[in-house]
């Protein structure tokens, strides 16, 4: 099995929530940093393989979400409150992370239509330059938490 990290920046996007929603099925709107000071693992099945996703939820500035799965490649997402934070770490992302890696964007909080920081249009194109997954999602509405996490699974190259 190989290592695979997810890090998550920027509080108050909703990166705990996400994990919540991934690994309990649940929605806690008063969820309590303290809980993300914690660690979860969930399995996800993609055609024959299982992707076990080890996750470390800190209550730190920097938060890294872990996962073994069986594949040879990094895969990492990035969950960004703005886009050119967003820009700005992938960036970083692409000099000093791995040199074989999946990215992931969460557009979360799909629920609230009237606060939208970034067009989906907007951010699907970005995805797009750079090769990178982008779903819209909402932990509160249990929208697309599964796919996303299947999405990076499914771009993990199969051992075989
Ligand atoms: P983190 O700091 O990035 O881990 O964000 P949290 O998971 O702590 O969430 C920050 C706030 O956003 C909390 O009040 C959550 O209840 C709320 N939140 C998280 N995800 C969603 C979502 O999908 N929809 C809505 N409406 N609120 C959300």
């Amino acid at each position: 099995s190989f290592h695979t990290e997810l890090k998550l920046r920027d509080t108050g996007v909703g990166k705990s929530s996400i994990v919540w929603r991934f690994v309990e099925d649940s929605f806690d709107p008063n969820i309590n940093p303290t809980i993300g000071a914690s660690f979860m693992t969930k399995t996800v099945q993609y055609q024959n393989e299982l992707h076990k996703f080890l996750i470390w939820d800190t209550a730190g500035q920097e938060r890294l979400l872990s996962c073994t799965a069986q594949s040879s490649s990094y895969s990492l997402s990035v969950l960004q409150e703005t886009f050119s934070t967003l820009k700005n770490w992938v960036r970083e992302l692409r000099q000093h992370g791995p040199p074989s890696i999946v990215v992931a964007i969460a557009g979360n909080k799909c629920d609230l239509t009237d606060v939208r920081e970034v067009m989906e249009r907007d951010a699907k194109d970005y995805a797009d330059s750079i090769h990178a997954i982008f779903v819209e999602t909402s932990a509160k509405n249990a929208i697309n938490i599964n796919e996303l996490f299947i999405e990076i699974s499914r771009r993990l190259p199969s051992t075989d």
